[in-house]
């Protein structure tokens, strides 16, 4: 009887009976301090985040609409990581910490974040990789960081004692180990102590489920007594375990996400014990890319020469946000999509790999690019363009020119607008098979669609990726008689 009391008085009261938030400062500047209620923290699919933030003023500001001083702002609002949008859902006036002055719902749009705002700087939070286990350790102990680094400390330690006892297994990587000098990017580490590295990026956070587009519906409204019940009768947030893999679960997928190894503590990689060979070892999640049947990249040879639908590709050009994952350097963009037999995908994003992962004929090229699009219904479908060196691209240009400073900290170039159709070689000849995708958790049901034609990209612009990348190719799986078609 009291719980239900004080589940009604919770709901009827959001604001001012739930448990105190826990404020921690993000941003301090003259004037003002920016703080981040990590508790209210809730995690939707397609890399959205609700989050509560406040603003503490130094000096009072008047309301206009009640006459009264108030010197704390405090706002839910839902973060859209991928598109870089927020929408805030309510606004609370405040004369000090704890005195309501006014409070305002909103029936919000999505606003594009500009950066050095209250949103931006919030919004660089909550889109980072998911820290509710730390947040839970600090409700817990309060000594989250000493954990952490223990823990952190104790897998190092395990690392190295697997290494000792199997010195083997550096040597077996793909990768000749790069030699390492001085202002080496952190990148290239891998390379060089792969084991280490993903033991201590595992301990130290959770990979970042790399947001991704998600074309059903725009998000709801949220009434906004709903909103607030939500936010506060939700003190734990939601586990962001992964979802099951249901098939939608491309939502992770198809951005050659890293959360399929989110909990593990060997994380995905290229060489290493993450290897490609050890991808389904290291996470349940990742067993098709072990027993799969129609696994990618291949060898596409013995196509059969028919008459191929043309692609009818309408990409547009957009702004765009680019990434160094850890894996690859994705790229984000808005407002491009193709049709392929009635049926149209949106371009989600697109990345690179060195060399191409598939083969032509026995062929490996250069690099290769993978433009990612999705369905509405889900459905993925991939267009690889082969990238061979020759004379410089301008496209790829623009890309390498804006390549972020450091891993996982994407860059989105405010005034720059780049077309994706640039990027399209001139002859649109095709192979096309079922496949899967490249990287965990490999799943099926993937249309890949090879252009024939390669495109070509300078010797210095191949060299800028190889520092990166220099092997982000996972190695050709068995077609196991799938049937290639071949546009003539
Ligand atoms: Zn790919």
């Amino acid at each position: 009887m009291r719980l239900v009391t004080i589940a009604v008085l919770l709901a009827t009261l959001p604001w001012a009976a739930t448990a105190a938030p826990k404020w921690q400062t993000i941003s301090s500047e003259p004037g003002k301090r920016i703080e981040l209620d990590r508790t209210s923290l809730k995690r939707e699919e397609g890399g959205k985040v609700q989050a509560q933030g406040r603003v503490i003023l130094e000096k009072e500001l008047i309301d206009t609409k009640s006459g009264a001083g108030y010197r704390v702002i405090e706002a839910i609002t839902r973060y859209d990581c991928l598109a870089r949008n927020a929408n805030t859902i309510k606004r609370i006036f405040k004369k000090n910490e704890t005195e309501i002055i006014r409070e305002e719902d909103i029936k919000g749009n999505d606003l594009p974040v500009r950066s050095g705002t209250l949103d931006d700087k919030v919004l660089r939070e909550v889109c980072r990789p998911a820290k509710e286990d730390i947040a839970e350790v600090a409700e817990k102990a309060n000594e989250a960081t000493t954990l952490l680094k223990q823990a952190n400390d104790e897998l190092i330690q395990k690392e190295i004692a697997k290494q000792q006892a199997r010195p083997t297994l550096l040597k077996t990587s793909e990768t000749p180990p790069v030699a390492a000098s001085g202002d080496a990017p952190k990148s290239l580490i891998p390379s060089i102590r792969p084991n280490l590295k993903a033991a201590a990026e595992a301990a130290r956070e959770h990979p970042p489920a790399t947001p991704v587009k998600e074309i059903a519906p725009p998000p709801k409204t949220l009434p906004a007594s709903n909103a607030t019940v939500i936010v506060h009768t939700t003190s734990k947030p939601d586990r962001a375990k992964p979802k099951p893999a249901k098939t939608e679960g491309y939502m992770l997928e198809l951005a050659h996400s890293t959360s399929a190894a989110q909990h593990q503590n060997i994380h995905w990689s290229y060489d290493g014990e993450g290897r490609p060979d050890n991808w389904a070892k290291i996470d349940p999640k990742n067993t098709v890319c072990g027993s799969g049947q129609r696994q990618s990249p291949i060898d596409i040879r013995e196509g059969i020469k028919v008459d191929l639908e043309p692609i009818q590709f309408d990409y547009r050009p957009s702004t765009f946000r680019i990434n160094d994952n850890g894996h690859t350097v994705q790229v984000d963009v808005g407002d491009s999509r193709l049709t392929l037999t009635g049926k149209t995908y949106e371009l989600v994003q697109f990345h690179f790999h060195r060399p191409s992962e598939e083969k032509i004929n026995g062929r490996r090229f250069d690099m290769v690019a993978h433009l990612v699009h999705k369905a509405d219904d889900g459905a993925l479908a991939v267009v690889a363009v082969l990238l061979e060196r020759g004379q410089e691209n301008a496209f790829i240009q623009t890309l390498w020119n804006n390549l972020p400073l450091e891993q996982k900290t994407p860059v989105s170039p405010p005034s720059l607008v780049i077309d994706p159709l640039a990027l399209l070689p001139a002859g649109r000849d095709y192979y096309t098979y079922m496949g899967s995708l490249t990287t965990p958790p490999c799943s099926e049901g993937v249309l890949w669609m090879v252009m024939k034609q390669p495109v070509q990209v300078s010797a210095d612009q191949i060299a800028i990726f190889s520092r990166l990348y220099p092997n982000n190719a996972r190695p050709i799986q068995p077609s196991a008689g799938r049937l290639i078609k071949e546009g003539r």
